[in-house]
């Protein structure tokens, strides 16, 4: 009796520990304003998403030092980037210091205005070559006007939605996007690109004063991926990068892509020492698969799309007989022929190129 006494209890410990330690060690803390959502996923290393009553359309970083703060990317507007500034104080009292671009695209950096000037803004030089007008005007680009012209045709049909509906809460929900998107469509027109005033061409590391030392944090431009300046954050320490869209949970947006030089950019990614990846959309990726899968539906659509190329088709037509439903099984919308048209006239455009 006596040793069973002595026994059970620790034998209850050692079940319960068995049963609750991976789960402490994988709960993460979630603090939310009304406008942002933030996740801790290692010590004052936080991923940021909207919760929806202000339109962001993108993930962003923040990382809490003993001193100052840095956050990668800036949201789709200056009201996003607004609503990000004021949520900051859910998680911190210090001030933003930097602000790092993953990419020059709008939903990842027409936010930058909205920082202030004592803020430096540091990217890629393409990405400041983009956002300063050096390289053509990006308000302009099909990749900004394919996303954004469509949205004043929306606010309107929502309005009508909102003055036809007379179910209440659909009336109420109805509202509410009507609300958000409006708000959007105005700060839509406020936009003013806003460069990095720091550039970067392959490699910079900066040291931040934590409180468990100095954190490293490494912007490293791994090549030519989902545009010609991507920056991945990389924190060998937590063991964490934040992607931008070079690498998605889903298939990424191919309008500005790199396409031939995309798998092996993938590769030095995979390179690196990391446990979770944070990516420009969508939840945190604890896998590599999914990067090999990417590479692999890239150098597909990169050979068929130069087939096609090859046989006189036009892009038009490439992008409606390309059948890349052999990798369904990683990407559940591929169930007929057809890829995104921006995507095959990129890639039409690189194949032109490449003879001159
Ligand atoms: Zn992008």
């Amino acid at each position: 009796m006596k040793t069973l006494s002595k026994t059970t209890p620790s034998a209850c410990l050692i079940f319960a520990l068995l049963i609750l330690l991976p789960r402490l060690v994988s709960a993460q803390r979630v603090v939310e304003s009304d406008s942002h959502r933030f996740t801790e996923i290692a010590t004052d290393v936080w991923h940021v998403s909207g919760t929806g009553s202000v339109y962001t359309m993108s993930n962003a970083m923040v990382l809490v030092g003993a001193r100052d703060v840095l956050v990668v990317d800036s949201h789709v507007t200056p009201e996003a980037a607004g609503a990000l500034l004021a949520s900051l104080s859910v998680i911190t009292d210090k001030p933003v210091r930097y602000l790092v671009n993953s990419h020059y695209h709008f939903d990842h950096a027409h936010g930058n205005q909205a920082f202030p000037e004592s803020v430096d803004i540091i990217g890629h030089t393409f990405t400041r070559a983009k956002l300063s007008g050096e390289i053509g005007n990006v308000l302009e680009e099909t990749t900004f006007r394919s996303f954004s012209d469509g949205v004043p045709t929306l606010v309107a049909r929502l309005e009508q939605q909102v003055l036809a509906e007379s179910d209440p809460d659909r009336r109420e929900g109805l509202q509410e996007r009507h609300r958000v998107q409006r708000n959007y469509l105005n700060s839509l027109r406020e936009v003013v690109p806003t460069p990095p005033n720091i550039t970067l061409e392959t490699e910079m590391t900066l040291f931040q004063l934590s409180d468990r030392g100095s954190r490293e944090i490494r912007l490293l431009h791994l090549g030519r991926a989902h545009t010609g300046g991507d920056v991945v954050i990389f924190l060998p320490r937590e063991r964490v990068v934040f992607t931008g869209d070079m690498m998605l949970p889903g298939l990424s947006y191919m309008g500005d892509g790199h396409v031939d030089e995309w798998p092996a950019t993938l590769e030095a990614l995979k390179a690196l020492d990391f446990d979770v990846l944070l990516p420009g959309h969508g939840p945190p990726v604890r896998s590599k698969d999914p990067i090999t899968n990417f590479q692999a539906y890239l150098t597909d659509l990169w050979e068929k799309t130069s087939a096609m190329h090859r046989r006189g088709v036009d892009a038009e037509q490439a992008a409606q007989q390309i059948d890349m439903t052999n990798h369904s099984g990683n990407y559940g919308q591929l169930r007929r022929p057809g890829v995104d048209p921006r995507a095959i006239n990129r890639i039409y455009e690189l194949l032109d190129n490449q003879g001159r």
